[in-house]
């Protein structure tokens, strides 16, 4: 599954908008904040990203709150275990799957919808 990487400033709105957006599509993801990231801002700097949000989903960038786009890159959901309420990231890529909990070792079936 690919990771997602959102880079974000304090003081952007739209940032706040695709936090929102990726929580309710039960996506995870890594937030890095640029204000306090000279690392995430080298990163955004040699992919020539000058925007905020952007996204890294696998070796793809996508720059702005593009949600078709966003939602075709991600290849994950989380879901959460029925039994100890633990989020596991399940890809969404494969029809129905079999889940094992991490914490609990509940066995369960996930399909996306
Ligand atoms: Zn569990």
């Amino acid at each position: 599954m690919k990771k997602v990487i959102m880079y974000t400033t304090k003081t952007c709105g739209y940032c706040r908008q695709a936090k929102e957006f990726l929580s309710a599509n039960r996506i995870h993801y890594i937030e890095k904040d640029l204000g306090n990231d000279v690392q995430a801002q080298n990163e955004m700097a040699k992919r020539s990203i000058r925007g905020v949000p952007a996204f890294i989903i696998g070796e793809d960038a996508v720059v702005g709150l593009d949600k078709e786009k966003i939602l075709a890159l991600v290849d994950h959901r989380l879901v959460e275990c029925e039994r100890c309420h633990t989020k596991l990231r399940v890809p969404s890529n494969q029809g129905t799957v079999k889940v094992t909990c991490l914490k609990c070792k509940n066995i369960f079936h996930w399909a996306p919808r």
